[in-house]
C-alpha cells in the first residue's frame, strides 16, 4: 500500500535525524528537524524535545500548527524549537525543510570574527554567495523576535550561518537539505584543515566559483540519492525507524 505524504515525511525526517547522528553531526539530546506537511507550509513535523536522535521513530514525530500559540506549552515540544522552526512555517511557506545542527567545523567558522567560506574546492564552492551570516548571537533563542528575525535572514539564502552558535539549512525537500548541511559541514572541515597548515589558501576565482555553485545546483538528483542510501543503511541498522 502507497504511504500517504505525512507518513512518507515521517520516515524521511526521523531517517534524516539518525543519519546525522551516524556521521556525528548531532549534539547531546539537542537540536531540530522539522518538515511541512501541509500546502500552506503551517503543519509541520519536529522531532520532539530530549530525545536522542538515533532513537526517533517515524511515530515520534510530534505534529504541530504553526498557527496555534497553544503549543508552546506543549511538553514535548522545546521552546527555542517552537520560537524558530515555528516563526520559519509560519513566515516562510516555500521552506518545506529546516534543518539545525551545531556541527563542529561549520560551528568552529560560525565563531570567528568575520565568518566566511571562501571556494577553495568543490564542496566549499557550492556554498560561494549563497549562505546568510548572522553575528547577532545573544544567548539561546526563545522568543518569537529572534525567530521572526531569523526568518529575514533565510528569505535570501537558504543557509544560515548563525555567528557563534551553528548553523540552518533550509529547502523544499528532506534529502536535499541533509545533503547540504552534510556538505557543509565538510567544507568547513576542509577549510579548517587547509587554514591549519599555516599556508595561503589558493581561492578559486568568482568566475570558477559561480560555475562550480551552479553546477551542484543542477544536480539535486545526486544529492537525494546520497539521502536514500544513507536511508537504507539506517533501515538495515534499526528497522524501528520505521515504526
Ligand atoms: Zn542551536
Amino acid at each position: 500500500m502507497a504511504l500517504s505524504k505525512e507518513e512518507q515525511t515521517r520516515i524521511d525526517l526521523a531517517a534524516s535525524l539518525r543519519i546525522v547522528e551516524h556521521l556525528g553531526m548531532h549534539e547531546a539530546v539537542a537540536n531540530h528537524f522539522s518538515a511541512a506537511v501541509s500546502e500552506d507550509g503551517k503543519k509541520f513535523l519536529i522531532n520532539p524535545k530530549w530525545k536522542h536522535f538515533s532513537r526517533v521513530r517515524a511515530s515520534d514525530l510530534l505534529l504541530l500548527d504553526a498557527d496555534d500559540p497553544t503549543t508552546a506549552d506543549h511538553p514535548d515540544v522545546d521552546a527555542t524549537a517552537w520560537s524558530i522552526h515555528g516563526q520559519l512555517h509560519k513566515n516562510l511557506p516555500h521552506v518545506r525543510v529546516a534543518m539545525h545542527l551545531h556541527p563542529i567545523y561549520t560551528t568552529a567558522i560560525s565563531a570567528m570574527k568575520k565568518p566566511h567560506i571562501p571556494p577553495i574546492d568543490q564542496n566549499t564552492a557550492r556554498y560561494f554567495n549563497r549562505v546568510s551570516i548572522d553575528t547577532m548571537f545573544g544567548g539561546m533563542a526563545d522568543t518569537v523576535e529572534e525567530g521572526a528575525r531569523l526568518c529575514s535572514l533565510l528569505e535570501k539564502n537558504s543557509r544560515l550561518l548563525m555567528g557563534n552558535h551553528g548553523v540552518m539549512v533550509t529547502g523544499t525537500d528532506i534529502g536535499v537539505a541533509f545533503d547540504d548541511i552534510w556538505t557543509l559541514e565538510r567544507s568547513c572541515q576542509i577549510l579548517i584543515t587547509a587554514l591549519s597548515t599555516g599556508q595561503p589558501l589558493n581561492v578559486l576565482s568568482d568566475e570558477v566559483a559561480e560555475k562550480t555553485a551552479q553546477d551542484w545546483e543542477s544536480i539535486e538528483d545526486f544529492s537525494r540519492k546520497h539521502f536514500e542510501e544513507m536511508k537504507e543503511i539506517m533501515i538495515q541498522k534499526d528497522p524501528s525507524l520505521l515504526d
